[in-house]
């Protein structure tokens, strides 16, 4: 194993801070109690696999989006739940995942149709529903409820099927909807509300309601109580178990990602280039898009020098944002981006050849351990 202290991590890397993610479970742990409902981590937010064991000393299991996560979290939280929502199911992966994954849910009743027989006795298979109601303005690309979704079964379709046969919720366990993002629990309390009106009178057939993602539970401002509330008073009034799969709030603010300055060059501004990039290392910091925190860094123009931080691919776009800093910065110096543990290392990618970030966490000590390195064959191996 190998330690280092600060100065030494590797340029780029991603820091996971243990000490900040044990919190970030306490307090969920603390909602599944209270609440007495299931959490389970969404792992196309954050695989990092080798702390699989700790959440899972939290958590009640992992949820997937596909073969290869249910997997990883069968293969990492062996004793745990492991759930599987896909928009549709490959029939040579279904045997396979039937045999991974404790809860299935199917995004149409083709899909049920389709694996209903294959399902029967051995996983509890569920529904996804679509509210038909955003609770998020702007980001489409981030929501499940904008008009043409083809996430979830809206209640037209729902309840047109099922006058055609009545039969067809024989053996459905629960239904899920997953439609927040980012979002406090005002946003859930409303959505429930729709759920309710235009689904609960299935209520009564099923056992479990799956209340997606997107929960920002372990933002300072959540309001928990409120959360706590919202699973309580579906809990006793349907008598059904209530799942949360939150992937953000799982590893919320408990990464960074670690850079080096490489060269200054001049265009109107000053630029700094690192040896990080956008595209390859945090792609929502383009696709969401969104400026992330930087430590020591404030606006431009806030403190004394400003840069604008870009990345060393060939990429005009590649660019994270403009930042002032206190002081001059030079070739070596360090950056380091916050927030950067969740869709960043699960979404990385080798454009222009670019080398993967090394994985490092910092022990609660505050010590560094280097958990992996990569390299050229990285790079190589996906290509021929
Ligand atoms: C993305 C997703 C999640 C996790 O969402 P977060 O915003 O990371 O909490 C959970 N369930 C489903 C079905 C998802 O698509």
């Amino acid at each position: 194993m190998k330690w280092m202290d600060q100065t030494e991590l590797p340029t780029p890397s991603y820091v996971i801070d243990e000490e900040k993610l044990v919190q970030n479970l306490t307090c969920l742990k603390r909602v599944e109690k209270e609440a007495g409902c299931h959490i389970l981590l969404a792992q196309k937010a954050f695989s990092m696999f080798c702390e699989y064991p700790l959440i899972g000393t939290y958590l009640s299991g992992t949820t997937a989006s596909g073969l290869y996560e249910a997997r990883l979290g069968k293969e990492y939280m062996p004793d745990r739940e492991n759930h599987i929502f896909s928009p549709a199911y490959k029939a040579e992966e279904m045997e396979e995942i039937i045999s991974l994954c404790d809860h299935i849910i199917f995004n149409s009743f083709s899909q049920w149709r389709k694996y209903r027989s294959l399902c029967s006795g051995r996983t509890s298979p569920g529904l996804r529903i679509n509210p038909e109601h955003s609770t998020q303005k702007g980001q489409e690309i981030y929501d499940p409820c904008a008009p043409g979704s083809r996430l979830g079964i809206p209640i037209s379709i729902f309840e047109k099927e099922l006058r055609a046969d009545p039969d067809l919720l024989g053996g459905i366990e629960g239904l899920h909807f997953h439609t927040l993002c980012e979002q406090n629990s005002d946003a859930l309390e409303e959505t429930l509300e729709v759920v309710e009106e235009k689904y609960g009178t299935w209520f009564s057939k099923i056992k479990w309601l799956n209340m997606g993602g997107g929960h920002h539970i372990t933002r300072e401002d959540y309001d928990i109580d409120r959360l706590i509330r919202c699973i309580k008073r579906i809990r006793e009034t349907y008598g059904l178990e209530v799942y949360l799969e939150p992937g953000e709030a799982v590893a919320l603010q408990a990464g960074t990602l670690v850079t080096e300055v490489l060269d200054v060059v001049e265009n109107e501004s000053r630029i700094l280039i690192l040896d990080a990039s956008a595209a390859c290392h945090m792609p929502d910091v383009l696709e969401m898009p969104y400026r992330p925190e930087a430590v020591g860094a404030g606006k431009p123009g806030e403190k004394k020098y400003t840069y604008r931080l870009a990345s060393c691919t060939c990429l005009a776009g590649d660019v994270i944002g403009d930042y002032s800093f206190d002081r001059e910065l030079v070739p070596g110096d360090r950056i380091c981006f916050l927030d950067m543990a969740i869709y960043s290392m699960v979404k990385n990618n080798t454009f222009n050849g670019m080398k993967l970030p090394s994985i490092v966490v910092k022990e609660p000590g505050g010590a560094y351990r280097l958990i992996r390195e990569f390299g050229y064959e990285d790079f190589k191996n996906r290509l021929s």
